[in-house]
């Protein structure tokens, strides 16, 4: 059976944020998101019908013609789907597959690294905590501050913890300066694809 997935785009770029910035990634954003978060920049893949679908077959003979370091599936919330199938496929060009989640499903597929930033607006589910590698928290208000530092105390001790101020406020940008300044735990990352005009 050909499994295929929605797909709003793949594109070849840098890892704009966070502990892997700077490298060479080749992203599969798929469609379907019901976080609905107010903010949220890709509110183009909120729907799964508005959007081509992909066998599992032509995303990694995409990724093996791009030769990145590492494939990151992202969405919209990649875990609404069956990720099994196509980490499966995308696990024999031997590149290192990364995550990026909100945590709102259980997870599914196998992944070398696993980005977890939980949003408000849909809670996460309990299982995603023992497996997060880098938490990244957006933070747009003092209140998110409050939601990071919950979300800190559940993921592992070596998980690499994150704030993101929104990309447009100054004010968010103190915010979290002003912050990991007084809480070292923290580190800041920033969108640095945007400042070098690039997905
Ligand atoms: S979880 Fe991500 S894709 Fe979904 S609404 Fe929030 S920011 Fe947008």
């Amino acid at each position: 059976m050909i499994i295929t997935y929605p797909i709003v785009e793949t594109f070849h770029s840098l890892q704009g944020e966070g502990y892997w910035t700077g490298v060479s990634a080749f992203f599969i954003r798929l469609g379907g998101c019901d976080v609905h978060c107010p903010w949220c920049d890709q509110k183009e893949s909120w729907s799964q019908s508005n959007h081509p679908r992909l066998s599992c077959q032509v995303l990694s003979k995409q990724v093996i013609e791009t030769q990145p370091s590492i494939i990151i599936i992202t969405g919209g919330e990649p875990l609404m789907h069956d990720l099994g199938p196509l980490t499966q496929e995308l696990s024999a060009t031997e590149i290192p597959i990364h995550l990026e989640t909100s945590g709102a499903y259980p997870l599914s597929g196998r992944f070398d690294w696993i980005t977890f930033s939980p949003k408000p607006y849909k809670l996460p589910d309990e299982s995603i905590y023992p497996l997060v590698k880098e938490l990244k928290v957006v933070i747009s208000t003092p209140e998110d501050l409050e939601w990071a530092e919950i979300h800190a105390h559940k993921v592992p001790p070596g998980a690499i913890k994150y704030l993101q101020p929104e990309w447009y406020s100054k004010k968010t940008q103190k915010l979290v300066y002003n912050h990991v300044l007084k809480h070292p735990q923290w580190r800041v990352s920033l969108q640095t694809h945007k400042f070098i005009g690039v997905r």
